[in-house]
């Protein structure tokens, strides 16, 4: 038994009615842990587990080591995750609610993801956020549920931030025969680093990386991830942070279901006039509905006023 759930694929009317099109929504926000990475970080651990780890240990106090720290209880092995000075005081009560050994270390996540480096040995396997083609190979179940389903869809919407989702389904559409679908990327301003690689044609670092987004923040795409861009149909969107959040918002009045602005982010390619001709050519498009623990319906409030100072 697989980690994540097959989770519900839903078709929007409202999305559908506003962008003229039918808009599929794969609604991996309702994984247990919160989003889509308990499929790539279930495997991992999963293929860890059976070549004998005996602990899991993260540097994320994202998403990623909300994951971890689920699958390390379900497998009834011990979790480390390291996180820095800046982790909210919500995240580190998900991962100790889910048994996870909780470090705070450093003041950014270099020093915090270095202490967790040196906590591996033979017996400890390092899960992670998103360059590992284990995670791609379990991400790519997302695409599986979707093909099984029997629905025709003709591109898949999703949200880059190290581009581990985006392998994943990339990889899911390969071996479902579907490697000539297009994919269309969100990032928010100030963490688009797939769209500044692709837009440079090489692979670029950001300098430095600021959006309320930090499920996206990482300033350097995994090196696959950029080699898809390069030889797969991609269509790269860039939202600003503002309508990611109205996206969430908007989203939640619509769907009832609270999301991360990183997956606010995919949705405002959708919500926005701006953003619509990225959808050309596209009739029934797959919204990956990535979710997101790290958020609250006072911390959206939070942002918002945090914008508009
Ligand atoms: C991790 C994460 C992303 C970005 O995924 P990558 O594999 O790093 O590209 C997007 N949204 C949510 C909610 C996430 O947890």
């Amino acid at each position: 038994m697989p980690l994540h759930n097959d989770t519900p694929l839903v078709a929007s009317r409202p999305l559908s009615l506003r962008t003229g099109r039918t808009v599929w929504l794969k609604l991996d926000a309702l994984q247990v842990p919160g989003s889509f990475k308990i499929r790539g970080v279930g495997a991992a651990c999963e293929a860890h587990a059976r070549a004998g780890a005996k602990r899991f240990v993260s540097s994320s106090g994202g998403n990623a080591g909300m994951a971890v720290a689920y699958a390390g209880r379900m497998l009834g092995i011990p979790v480390t995750v390291v996180v820095p000075e800046t982790a909210t005081d919500h995240a580190k009560r998900l991962l100790g609610q889910d048994g996870a050994e909780v470090i705070v270390h450093g003041a950014a996540w270099a020093e915090a993801n270095a202490l967790a480096q040196g906590l591996v040995d033979e017996n400890t396997a390092f899960i992670h956020p998103f360059d590992d083609p284990l995670l791609w190979q379990g991400h790519a179940t997302l695409i599986d549920e979707v093909a099984a389903s029997g629905v025709a869809f003709d591109g898949v919407v999703l949200c880059v931030g190290g581009g581990g989702l985006l392998a994943g389904v990339a990889e899911g559409l390969e071996r479902n025969g579907l490697s000539a679908l297009p994919i269309l990327t969100a990032e928010t301003e100030g963490a688009a680093s797939l769209a500044a690689s692709v837009e440079a044609k090489r692979h670029v670092s950001l300098p430095k990386v600021t959006s309320i987004a930090t499920s996206l923040g990482a300033a350097r795409v995994a090196d696959h991830a950029f080699a898809l861009s390069q030889s797969r149909p991609i269509r790269c969107g860039v939202v600003s942070d503002r309508e990611a959040l109205d996206a969430c918002e908007r989203f939640l009045d619509d769907h009832r279901i609270l999301v991360e602005p990183a997956c606010g982010a995919t949705l405002a390619l959708l919500y926005e006039e701006r953003h619509r001709p990225l959808l050309d050519g596209l009739e029934a498009p797959l919204v990956v509905v990535c979710g997101g623990a790290t958020v609250t319906v006072p911390k959206l409030a939070e942002w918002q006023a945090s914008l508009a100072a």
